[in-house]
């Protein structure tokens, strides 16, 4: 897998779901040798951050984490990459409608037995929930954020309304939820822009 770095903000966070933004982490998904945008368990902390998954001051509580356990932080960053890339086919599975692979959904129910390790039933007001202990470590807590985003969506999400951007070497996924359904573009603002532009440009050139 190639890394290259990227500068990850709250603007990046186009997909309308966790688990969606996540997959959007990596690119050129279709060449079968992803270039990841992440770059190991610090960089997928960041991500995190930016996503809203875990909060400023969990950082240095991750750094501390990763220098006491590199191999607990790694292993942590391997299993977001496999779910990253099994959210991938199953999502374009669904775009594409075509076959989801039962290993994708099986390994994606693993992730869920994982975080459910990392969770306990506590005493919220008057009534109970189940959340993360407070002694998970960051990565696990961003992790089982992303698996709960994901499994909403395919049991509750508008799959019909699941796209890949159209723009050039985008691809990156999101749930359209305007209106009117026709939204083609990541973000208006670039992939949108860009389209814009380039439509222009054409309709001078037949002009001149
Ligand atoms: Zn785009």
């Amino acid at each position: 897998m190639r890394f290259s770095p990227y500068p990850w903000s709250e603007k990046d966070m186009i997909g309308g779901n966790a688990a969606l933004d996540f997959v959007n982490t990596a690119a050129d998904w279709a060449s079968g040798d992803p270039e990841d945008r992440l770059g190991g368990p610090e960089g997928f902390g960041k991500w995190a951050e930016m996503a809203g998954l875990l909060y400023a001051d969990d950082m240095k509580r991750l750094r501390e984490e990763i220098a006491a356990d590199p191999k607990a932080g790694e292993d942590a960053f391997e299993t977001a990459i496999r779910l990253r890339a099994a959210l991938w086919r199953i999502f374009n599975a669904v775009i594409t409608d075509a076959e989801v692979d039962e290993d994708d959904l099986a390994f994606l129910d693993a992730c869920k037995v994982r975080a459910a390790n990392h969770c306990r039933l506590a005493r919220d007001g008057d009534g109970f929930r189940r959340r993360c202990a407070e002694e998970a470590p960051a990565l696990e807590r961003a992790l089982r954020l992303i698996v709960e985003a994901a499994e909403d969506f395919l049991l509750n999400g508008r799959l019909d309304r699941l796209h890949a951007c159209g723009g050039d070497a985008c691809e990156w996924l999101f749930v359209d939820t305007s209106k009117n359904g026709k939204r083609r573009w990541c973000d208006m603002a670039t992939c949108g822009n860009d389209a814009k532009v380039k439509k222009f440009r054409k309709r001078n050139k037949k002009a001149a």
